[in-house]
C-alpha cells in the first residue's frame, strides 16, 4: 500500500518513497523541557506517533524526537525559581513522557538531549566557519544567511523582501537582522561549556541540526513538527546543515500539523489560554484526549474546548458499547484484522476524519448484524482498527466501569432496561419513555440496536 505525504517543501501531497526501506529516518522536534507540556505541545506527539505507527506496517522506521534541556527560557525558569536547571529540566523530562504515555504516544527509538552533544554541535559550526557560512562577531556566532541561496524555500519568502521590510531592531552584533545565533557566550550564572569561541551555549535551531546527522545521518526522510516552527526553526535547520554538509539534502518531505486553538488564538503559554494534559487526565481517560486530537485532520486547525472532549468521549462510548457484548471467537482475536478502507484513509496523508468514519461504518453494521461469526469478525475489525490506532486499549467491560461514579449500578441499569423492554413489549410506550428519562437523568444513555440495547455512559 503506498503511502502519500503532504510535504510542505513542495506544498502538495507526495507519495512518499523512502530512500531506505529498510531503515526509514523520522525526527520531531521535541519539547523544551520548562513546563509541563499542554494539549498544544501534544498534538505533534500524538500526530506523528500515529505517523510512526503507519509507517512500520510496511517498513522499518528509526524515529527521534529530541529534548531541548537548554535554552533561556529555562534558564529564566531555573533562576526564578532558585533551583539548577538540571533540577527543572529531570523534573519536566519524566513529566512529559509521563503524560505522552498516557496518551498513547510510544516512546521514540531515540531521544536526544541536547546538553549531551555539545561537541557535535561545535563541530558543526567549526565547519560553518570554515566554509565562510558563518561569522564570529562579539562573542557569537552567527549563521550568515546570504551565503544560502535557497534561504526561505521552505516558508516561501524571499530574503532580500525580508530585508528591505524588516522593522525589526538589529542587533549590534549581526550582519542582517535574519542572521541567527548558532553559539552565544554565557555568563557566570548561566550553563555554558568551553568552545573555541569561550564559554558559552549553542543557538536553538543547530541543536536539532547537529542531533539529526550525528543519530539518522546526513539527509533523513522525514522532518516533522507543529507549524508554527516552519519559520524561523526549520528553515534555519535546513540553511545550516545543507551547508555544513557540502550541499546534500537535509530532509526530503516536510511535515507540519496545524495549530491548536481556543477561541481562535494559538494554544500558547504567552497568551496563557493554555490548558494541561495533565489536568485534563483528571477528568478523562487518555484515549478520549488521543481521540480528540486525532478527530481533526492533522494539518488543519483543531478549535479545542470542553464540547471537543465530550464528543471524543461519546465517539469512545458508542465504539466500546458495539463491542461490550460480542464474544470475539479465538480465531478472529488472533488475526491483525484491519479492513483496508481503514487503512487507505490512514494511508492517504493520515486522514483521521475518514479512519473514524470508516470504524463508525463497523459500527453501525455490527449494531445491525445477527449473524454470531459476522458480529464477531466485525468487532475484531474495529478493535484491530481503534488498536492501531492507539485506543481500545480497555476491556469494553471496564470502560464502563467508571459507573462507580454514578448514583446507579450496573445490575439496577440492567433491571431497568428488562422493565423498559418489558414495558415496550406490553406496548406501554408511557412506562417505556419514562424509564429512558430515568435513566439518563442518571447520565445514562440507551441505544436500540438489532443485538438488543445498549447502555452507555455520558459526562
Ligand atoms: P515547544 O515545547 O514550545 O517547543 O513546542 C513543542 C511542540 O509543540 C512543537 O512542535 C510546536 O510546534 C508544538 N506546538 C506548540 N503549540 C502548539 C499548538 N497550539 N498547536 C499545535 N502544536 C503546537
Ligand atoms: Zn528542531
Amino acid at each position: 500500500m503506498n503511502l502519500f505525504l503532504h510535504d510542505t517543501l513542495v506544498g502538495k501531497k507526495t507519495r512518499f518513497i523512502p530512500l531506505n526501506p529498510e531503515r526509514v529516518t523520522m525526527y520531531l522536534c521535541g519539547p523544551t523541557v520548562y513546563n509541563y507540556a499542554h494539549i498544544g505541545n501534544a498534538r505533534p506527539a500524538v500526530v506523528f506517533d500515529l505517523l510512526a505507527r503507519i509507517i512500520r506496517v510496511n517498513n522499518k522506521l528509526v524515529f527521534a524526537r529530541n529534548i531541548t534541556d537548554v535554552d533561556d527560557k529555562i534558564n529564566a525558569a531555573a533562576i526564578k525559581k532558585n533551583i539548577s536547571i538540571e533540577e527543572i529540566t529531570s523534573k519536566f523530562i519524566k513529566a512529559y513522557n509521563e503524560d505522552m504515555s498516557e496518551l498513547g504516544v510510544n516512546m521514540p527509538d531515540i531521544e536526544p538531549h541536547a546538553t549531551k552533544n555539545i561537541n557535535e554541535m561545535i563541530s558543526m559550526i567549526e565547519e560553518l566557519i570554515q566554509n565562510d557560512y558563518a561569522y564570529i562577531s562579539d562573542g557569537h556566532v552567527l549563521f550568515d544567511v546570504s551565503s544560502y541561496k535557497n534561504y526561505g524555500r521552505l516558508s516561501r519568502r524571499d530574503l532580500t523582501e525580508m530585508e528591505a521590510g524588516a522593522r525589526i531592531e538589529v542587533a549590534s552584533y549581526k550582519k542582517s537582522p535574519f542572521d541567527f545565533v548558532l553559539w552565544k557566550p554565557s555568563s557566570k550564572e548561566l550553563p555554558g561549556w568551553d568552545s573555541p569561541w569561550g564559554r558559552g551555549r549553542p543557538g536553538w535551531h543547530l541543536e536539532c541540526s547537529a542531533m539529526i546527522k550525528k543519530y539518522l545521518g546526513v539527509t533523513i526522510d522525514i522532518h516533522a513538527g507543529g507549524q508554527d516552527l516552519v519559520f524561523p526553526h526549520h528553515e534555519n535547520e535546513i540553511a545550516q546543515s545543507t551547508c555544513a554538509n557540502g550541499g546534500e539534502i537535509f530532509a526530503r518531505y516536510w511535515l507540519h500539523n496545524g495549530f491548536l486553538s481556543i477561541n481562535n488564538e494559538k494554544m500558547s503559554k504567552s497568551l496563557g489560554n493554555i490548558s494541561l494534559v495533565r489536568d485534563l487526565l483528571k477528568d478523562y481517560p487518555g484515549e478520549v484526549i488521543r481521540l480528540a486530537l486525532l478527530s481533526a485532520h492533522y494539518r488543519q486547525p483543531l478549535e479545542w474546548s470542553d464540547d471537543t472532549l465530550k464528543s471524543a468521549k461519546k465517539m469512545l462510548d458508542r465504539i466500546y458499547g458495539s463491542i461490550r457484548d460480542i464474544k470475539i471467537k479465538k480465531s478472529h482475536k488472533n488475526k491483525i484484522d484491519i479492513p483496508i478502507s481503514v487503512m487507505n484513509a490512514l494511508f492517504d496523508d493520515m486522514n483521521t476524519p475518514k479512519a473514524f468514519a470508516e470504524i463508525f461504518d463497523l459500527v453501525k453494521a455490527l449494531n445491525k448484524e445477527i449473524n454470531e461469526n459476522k458480529k464477531s469478525e466485525i468487532a475484531s475489525q474495529i478493535l484491530a482498527s481503534g488498536q492501531f490506532m492507539g485506543l481500545l486499549k480497555f476491556d469494553p467491560k471496564m470502560w464502563f466501569s467508571d459507573i462507580k461514579n454514578k448514583s446507579i449500578t450496573e445490575n439496577e441499569i440492567e433491571e431497568l432496561i428488562n422493565a423498559r423492554e418489558l414495558a415496550r413489549s406490553q406496548k406501554n410506550f408511557e412506562e417505556a419513555d419514562s424509564i429512558r428519562a430515568k435513566l439518563e437523568e442518571k447520565g445514562i444513555i440507551l441505544e436500540d440496536t438489532a443485538n438488543g440495547v445498549r447502555w452507555s455512559i455520558v459526562n
